[in-house]
């Protein structure tokens, strides 16, 4: 049992008190002394107290992988680039080396293969931009992924070569991602330790739960085994799990009874350090690569953007205009969203084009209980959307930092529609549910940014679509709580929930 006491949870309120049990939950509070005091008191001094955050869409696994590769991020040159290499190589004789954070604007030229190869031309060396978007591989890392000289460059994509037609291991879009995937998957042991060092890393934000909503990207059996461990082994954040629909429903699915079991092993209650929350669905791709499935078409959309070749067109499905990528049709989205809803999941559904919103809509719509399941990102929507979507009542969540990191690939894509882009005043005053998240590791991911931006929209965003404070801070934490399926547990100060709580 603790007591923290002389706390106040708004500017003017009268200064409190709480105890929280043996289990973590807030046992009892009041205002003024406590009525008990003990050696464990602890005095706030009169500081500003608020639940800690809920992160109800990230990517923990990814973020932790990150965590544990080599960060060029203090580089300033080629040099220095080269010095940090030739250390990890010397420091981990063993595997890949990947690193992250990659810049050549900031170098004023790029790392050459060459380069590379002079550290290793064995070990496979693989330099990930800061953008996520491309890479610089050595020629052991080509091999590795099987790109030989005469290679063709892939779909969405191309390998760089010199002036004499060379490959020089700079890697764009789709051929970066072959290269990427080429490495091997982490091992149990790395999944847990990237899960316990993400943990942490998001703890120092002041989170206290988050969601990873792509659960089963490398091998669902062992992400589940090692998030479950990870939990055991204390990660600092609870973590809630929403798995990829084929690997539950689809071509990846595991065997029923070793998923059963899996599952069975973590602790359902509002409570658990670690849980199976839903079932993740992309609908649509993003808009800084022109595969958000849109009404309308991209300013800046090229004829070679990155549309993988088994993605269903948006065009060949809508009469009105639209432009980007459906990942699955109209017809199939909604059979995956009835078979998930059936065995009695919510769904949770990436969203990002209103062309996309549409058809989510549709699908909630004919499970006849649409108020379960939850749209992510919403970031384009009309006026005419917001009164269906409040017909229909689903979670909403935005992430506001996008706003911060990507205003100049919207403005290129969207022009002048970029303003509105994700329009909470709106869906707030419409009577949503919504949320706010960060869906880190593409952005760094404290909710003061993302509170930041959604309270005061950076230049060019309309400011009309602003929340208040006191909204912002409740979207990013107790409705990422209610959205998780937790109901108050995270992210409130009332007695039985989290006693978990950051102070300013
Ligand atoms: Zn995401």
């Amino acid at each position: 049992m603790s007591i923290y006491k002389n706390c106040r949870i708004d500017t003017n309120s009268p200064l409190q008190w709480f105890q929280v049990d043996e289990l973590g939950r807030i046992a009892d509070f009041g205002i003024g002394t406590p009525t008990s005091e003990d050696a464990n008191t602890i005095d706030l001094l009169g500081r500003h107290i608020q639940p800690a955050f809920v992160d109800a869409h990230c990517h923990i696994l990814p973020t932790g992988l990150d965590l544990i590769k080599l960060h060029l991020g203090t580089a300033n040159s080629v040099a220095d680039v080269l010095d940090l290499v030739r250390q990890r190589h010397a420091d981990h004789p063993e595997g890949w080396i990947h690193a992250v954070h990659y810049d050549q604007n900031k170098y004023g030229k790029d790392v050459t293969l060459e380069e590379l190869d002079k550290i290793s031309s064995i070990r496979p060396i693989l330099l990930r931009h800061v953008s996520g978007h491309s890479s610089v591989a050595n020629t052991a890392a080509l091999l590795a992924a099987g790109v030989h000289e005469n290679t063709p460059d892939p779909d969405g994509g191309h390998y760089g070569r010199d002036a004499d037609g060379r490959l020089n291991g700079q890697l764009f879009e789709h051929a970066h991602e072959i290269v990427t995937n080429a490495s091997p998957n982490p091992t149990l042991e790395e999944m847990v330790d990237a899960i316990m060092l993400a943990g942490e890393s998001m703890n120092a934000f002041g989170i206290s739960c988050a969601s990873d909503m792509m659960t089963g990207r490398f091998d669902l059996a062992l992400e589940l085994n090692a998030y479950r461990i990870a939990a055991e082994r204390g990660c600092k954040i609870a973590t809630r799990l929403y798995l990829q629909w084929n690997t539950v429903f689809g071509r990846k699915s595991l065997d029923k009874d070793l998923f059963d079991d899996l599952v069975k092993k973590l602790d359902l209650a509002p409570s658990s350090r670690c849980k199976v929350a839903g079932i993740k669905i992309f609908a649509d791709g993003a808009i800084g690569s022109a595969t958000a499935a849109i009404y309308g078409s991209f300013s800046g959309a090229t004829s070679d953007g990155p549309v993988l070749a088994h993605h269903a067109r948006a065009a060949k499905h809508a009469e009105k205009e639209v432009s980007g990528t459906l990942i699955y049709s109209p017809e199939k989205l909604k059979k995956m969203v009835l078979t998930a809803h059936e065995v009695g999941y919510q769904v949770s559904i990436h969203s990002i084009g209103d062309y996309a919103t549409d058809l989510v809509l549709d699908a909630f719509e004919a499970t006849g209980n649409p108020e379960k399941h939850r749209i992510e990102h919403a970031m384009i929507l009309s006026d005419s959307q917001i009164e269906r979507l409040a017909k229909l009542n689903p979670y909403v969540t935005f992430q506001p930092e996008f706003l911060c990191r990507f205003a100049h690939s919207y403005k290129k894509q969207l022009g002048n529609r970029s303003a509105n882009l994700i329009r909470v005043r709106s869906v707030l005053d419409a009577g949503l549910r919504v949320s706010f998240n960060s869906d880190r590791p593409i952005v760094a991911g404290d909710p003061r940014t993302g509170i930041e931006a959604a309270v005061n929209r950076p230049e060019g965003y309309n400011p009309a679509e602003a929340c208040t404070y006191a909204e912002a801070i409740s979207a990013y934490t107790v409705e990422g709580s209610r959205v998780n399926g937790d109901g108050d547990y995270w992210g409130s100060l009332s007695r039985g929930s989290s006693g978990e709580f950051v102070f300013l």
